[in-house]
C-alpha cells in the first residue's frame, strides 16, 4: 500500500475514533429524544472499536495477532448495523415495537452467529480469517445482505421520524441518507473489489457527523443535557419548544397537561396556545420567548403557567378591598345625609298637620282663589315628598348595613342550614307559584355562625336563582358535607353569568337588572367571609348559574382574611369560575 494511502487511512481512523468518543461523552450527557444513552453510547463504543481493529490489523504480523485484531474489528463490524436499527426505531417508534420494544433484540442474533463463526468455523464456510488478504466463504454474501439491508432499514426509520416531525425540509432528510450510504458504499467497494482497502470504518466518522447534525435539526435527536431536561420534565410550568417555523419539537409533562390536546410534538406553537387558552375552567398564561445563538434565531419557546388558583386569589383581594373602601365611604355618607335627613322628615311632619289644617274645605273658601288650589295639593306634595325621603332613609339603612362590619363571631349560634334554607326559600319565592326550590339535603348539617348572616347570603341567592328564570325558576339547592364545614350549592335553570361578567358580579353596585341595586352579592360575599367561609360563582354545564357557599363548622379563630385564603372552597372558586 502506498505510503500516502497508509497515512490517509491510519488518520482516518483516528478521526473515527475521535468522533466516536464525541459521541460518547455527549451521548453521557444529554438525553435522545426517545431513545436511552445506552444505544448512543454503544454505538461510538463500537465505531472506535472497528477503527482500533482495522489499526491493530495493520501492526499484525504473526496469524494469531491478525485474528485478535480481526475479531476486534468484526466484533464491531457485526454489530453496528443492529445498534444503529436499535437507534432508528427507538426514535420512529414503529408499532411492531411499541407493542415490546425489546424486539429489537432479533435483529442482534443474525451478525451474532456470523460473529461466532470465527471461534468454530475452521472449514471456513464464513470466512478464512487468518489468509492475508482474507478468504471469504458462501455464507460471507448472506450476512453483507443481511447487514446492509438493515442499515438500510434504519436509515427509513430515522427519515421516517425525522419527517413525522415536520421540521426537517429535505435537505435534512437526504443528509441521514447520504451519512447511511457513505460507509455502505465505502465497504460495497471493498467487498466488489473495486478497492483494495476496506475505508468504511474512515467513512463512518464524517457519515456519523452527518447524521447527527441532520438527527438534532429535524428534532429526533435533542442536544438539551439530561440533568437540565429532567428539571424541566419535572417543573408544574409548562416549557414548549418550537422550530423557526414554530412547529413543536418537544414539550414536558406540564405543558401536555395545560393544553390537554394529547401530543403536542408536531403542532404549530399558535395551536398550542389556543388550547391551552380556550380552557373554560382554567386560566392559562402564555409566555413566547425567541431562541437565539450567534446566528440569530434558533426556534421558539413557550411558557404556559396557570393562573388559576392566583388569579382566584388576586380576585378576591380585589374584591375585598374595594368592599373596604367602599364601606368607609357608604359610612360617611350615611352619617352626612342621616342629620339633615333627621330634620326633613321633623319639617315634614309639622307641614303635615299644617297642610291637613289648611286643607279644611271651609277654611279654604276663605282664601283668595289661586291660594285655594296650591292648599289644595299641598297634602298631596307633602305626602309624596314624605315617601321620597322615606326611600332615602331606606337606601340609608342599607348603606350602613353594608358599611357596618357586624361582629357576626359575638351572635354565633348553631344554625340549623335546612331550616335556614327553607325559611329563606319561603321569602325568595313570595309571588312564584308552586314550589319551584328543590332542596337535597343529608339532613342534620349545622355550623355555629351569625344566623342572620348566613340567613341573608341564603336569600340573596335564592332570590337571584328565582329571578334568573322568571318562566322557569326551577332551583336546586344542594347541602352537603365539605371539608371542615358545610357547603351549600345553589343552582338555576336561568342563562348563567357570562365568562366576561364572572369577575364582575361580586363588585358592589355591579347589576345587570334594570331595578337591581347590585348589593346582594357583594354584601353576601362580605359576609360569607366574615364568617370565615367563602362564596365563589360559575356555571353549570348544563346551562344555568351555580353559587357555592362554605362555611366552617365552627367560628375560625382567626382573622377572616386568613381564614378565606385558607379556605378549601378557594380551590373550588377556581374550579368553578
Ligand atoms: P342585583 O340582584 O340587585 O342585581 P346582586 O349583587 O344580587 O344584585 O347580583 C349582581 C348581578 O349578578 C346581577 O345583576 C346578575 O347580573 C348577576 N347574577 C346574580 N345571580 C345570578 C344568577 N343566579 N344567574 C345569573 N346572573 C346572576
Amino acid at each position: 500500500m502506498p505510503i500516502l494511502s497508509t497515512m490517509t487511512l491510519v488518520f482516518g481512523l483516528f478521526q473515527t475514533i475521535f468522533v466516536a468518543g464525541w459521541l460518547t461523552i455527549g451521548a453521557l450527557q444529554r438525553r435522545i429524544a426517545g431513545v436511552g444513552s445506552a444505544a448512543y453510547v454503544f454505538f461510538g463504543f463500537l465505531m472506535a472499536l472497528w477503527s482500533i481493529g482495522e489499526l491493530l490489523v495493520m501492526v499484525a504480523h504473526e496469524p494469531e495477532g491478525v485474528l485478535i485484531a480481526r475479531r476486534t474489528f468484526f466484533f464491531a463490524a457485526a454489530f453496528l448495523p443492529p445498534t444503529w436499527f436499535w437507534l432508528a426505531t427507538r426514535a420512529a417508534k414503529p408499532r411492531w415495537s411499541n407493542k415490546n420494544p425489546k424486539r429489537v433484540a432479533y435483529a442482534f442474533i443474525t451478525p451474532a452467529f456470523f460473529y461466532s463463526c470465527l471461534y468454530w468455523d475452521s472449514a471456513g464456510n464464513f470466512v478464512h480469517w487468518t489468509a492475508m488478504p482474507p478468504v471469504a466463504g458462501p455464507w460471507f454474501d448472506l450476512y453483507t445482505i443481511y447487514q446492509y439491508g438493515i442499515c438500510v432499514a434504519g436509515a427509513a426509520y430515522c427519515i421516517q421520524a425525522g419527517s413525522r416531525l415536520g421540521r426537517s425540509d429535505l435537505r435534512t432528510l437526504a443528509s441521514i441518507a447520504f451519512g447511511v450510504a457513505l460507509p455502505i458504499t465505502a465497504n460495497l467497494f471493498y467487498y466488489l473489489d473495486v478497492m483494495e482497502q476496506d475505508w468504511t470504518a474512515v467513512a463512518l466518522g464524517p457519515a456519523a457527523v452527518l447524521v447527527w447534525v441532520a438527527a438534532l435539526h429535524s428534532g429526533v435527536a435533542s442536544s438539551v443535557p439530561i440533568d437540565r431536561e429532567s428539571v424541566i420534565d419535572q417543573l408544574d410550568v409548562g416549557v414548549i419548544v418550537a422550530d423557526p417555523g414554530g412547529r413543536i419539537v418537544s414539550a414536558n409533562p406540564a405543558a401536555e397537561r395545560l393544553a390537554d390536546v394529547g401530543s403536542l410534538r408536531g403542532m404549530l406553537l399558535p395551536e398550542a396556545v389556543a388550547a391551552a387558552e380556550q380552557r373554560p375552567e382554567m386560566m392559562i398564561e402564555s409566555r413566547a420567548i425567541a431562541l437565539t445563538n450567534r446566528l440569530g434565531v434558533t426556534g421558539h419557546a413557550l411558557i404556559l403557567s396557570d393562573r388559576t388558583d392566583a388569579e382566584a386569589a388576586r380576585r378576591r383581594l380585589e374584591i375585598g378591598g374595594r368592599l373596604e373602601a367602599l364601606g368607609s365611604l357608604t359610612a360617611g355618607i350615611a352619617h352626612e345625609v342621616n342629620n339633615p335627613l333627621a330634620f326633613i322628615q321633623a319639617n315634614l311632619s309639622a307641614l303635615e298637620g299644617t297642610a291637613k289644617e289648611l286643607s279644611d274645605k271651609e277654611f279654604r273658601r276663605t282664601l283668595p282663589e289661586p291660594l285655594q288650589e296650591s292648599v289644595a295639593e299641598m297634602a298631596a306634595l307633602v305626602e309624596e315628598t314624605q315617601e321620597g325621603v322615606e326611600r332615602i332613609r331606606s337606601l340609608v339603612q342599607r348603606l350602613k348595613t353594608f358599611a357596618r362590619t357586624p361582629d357576626v363571631h359575638a351572635t354565633a349560634v348553631e344554625v340549623d342550614l335546612d331550616r335556614a334554607l327553607r325559611q329563606a326559600a319561603a321569602i325568595a319565592t313570595i309571588g312564584q307559584p308552586g314550589h319551584p326550590i328543590d332542596i337535597q339535603s343529608v339532613g342534620g348539617l349545622r355550623v355555629i355562625s351569625s344566623e342572620t348572616a348566613v340567613f341573608q347570603i341564603l336569600v340573596n341567592l335564592l332570590l337571584n336563582a328565582v329571578q334568573a328564570a322568571p318562566d322557569r325558576p326551577s332551583v336546586h339547592v344542594l347541602v352537603r358535607a365539605e371539608g371542615a364545614g358545610v357547603e351549600v350549592l345553589v343552582e338555576d335553570e336561568g342563562p348563567g353569568i357570562a365568562k366576561a361578567l364572572l369577575p364582575r358580579i361580586f363588585d358592589p353596585f355591579f347589576t345587570t337588572k334594570s331595578t337591581g341595586t347590585g348589593l346582594g352579592l357583594s354584601l353576601s360575599y362580605d359576609l360569607a367571609e366574615q364568617l370565615g367561609g367563602s362564596l365563589s360563582a360559575g356555571n353549570r354545564e348544563g346551562g344555568g348559574a351555580c353559587f357555592s357557599l362554605w362555611l366552617p363548622s365552627n367560628p375560625p379563630m382567626m382573622g377572616a382574611e386568613e381564614s378565606c385564603v385558607a379556605s378549601p372552597r378557594a380551590q373550588g372558586v377556581a374550579d368553578m369560575a
